[in-house]
């Protein structure tokens, strides 16, 4: 009889050891090849965030809360520097508008861990423009892009703001209003067609 429990917990043991060993296996594996990207144990499909963008537009709009609204004005440094988390080169940029999209990055790293993990979808946040060694195209315009891969394989790209991916933590939340930049919340049925426009669902 004890040699029966004995051989019954034995062998939960090892499952329970070859399935986490699993896990860590795929986990470990895709962030060491890719920092920013996410893995998914089952992906969503189209049908499954249309249902999420439908309720946002149709349910009656929450009202906005004002957040708070006087900041210190921060003074921009003559040149920031952007160091590529991928090759480590350096990247000064001492254009207002584009300094200022170098410094969102950190934050915008961070909503996309909150993203990552409230949703099943395949995501990944590419940085790769910022860099003057990895970037394809000189001339491109220094912006975040968020792709997309749906259950069918198909991709979408999209150059987003961190403005989006906290509407996106909104939609993903399963909320009708996201938490906006000071605090306040705002109603997500107006961005709608921005979503879906990142989300690669407008023809
Ligand atoms: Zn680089």
């Amino acid at each position: 009889m004890n040699l029966i429990v004995a051989v019954i917990v034995a062998v939960l043991i090892l499952t329970g050891y070859g399935m986490s060993r699993a896990v860590s296996k795929a986990l470990g594996g895709a962030s060491s090849r890719c920092r920013f990207s996410a893995v998914k144990i089952g992906n969503m499909g189209r049908a499954e965030v249309e249902k999420l963008l439908d309720r946002i537009e149709s349910v009656p709009e929450p009202e906005a809360v004002v957040g708070a609204m006087c900041y210190e004005p921060i003074a921009l440094p003559p040149v920031v520097e952007y160091v590529c988390p991928v090759c480590g080169t350096k990247t000064d940029y001492n254009d207002y508008g584009e300094s200022w999209r170098v410094l969102s990055v950190t934050e915008a790293r961070m909503l996309f861990d909150t993203l990552t993990s409230l949703t099943r979808l395949q995501i990944s946040l590419d940085e790769t423009v910022f860099c003057s060694e990895c970037r394809a195209d000189s001339s491109a315009e220094p912006d975040l892009v968020l792709h997309v891969t749906w259950d069918d394989g198909s991709e979408h790209s999209s150059p987003v703001t961190t403005e989006d991916l906290r509407m996106l933590i909104g939609l993903f939340s399963g909320g009708v209003s996201y938490r906006t930049s000071n605090d306040g919340s705002a109603p997500l049925g107006p961005s709608a067609v921005r979503l879906r426009e990142i989300l690669g669902l407008i023809e």
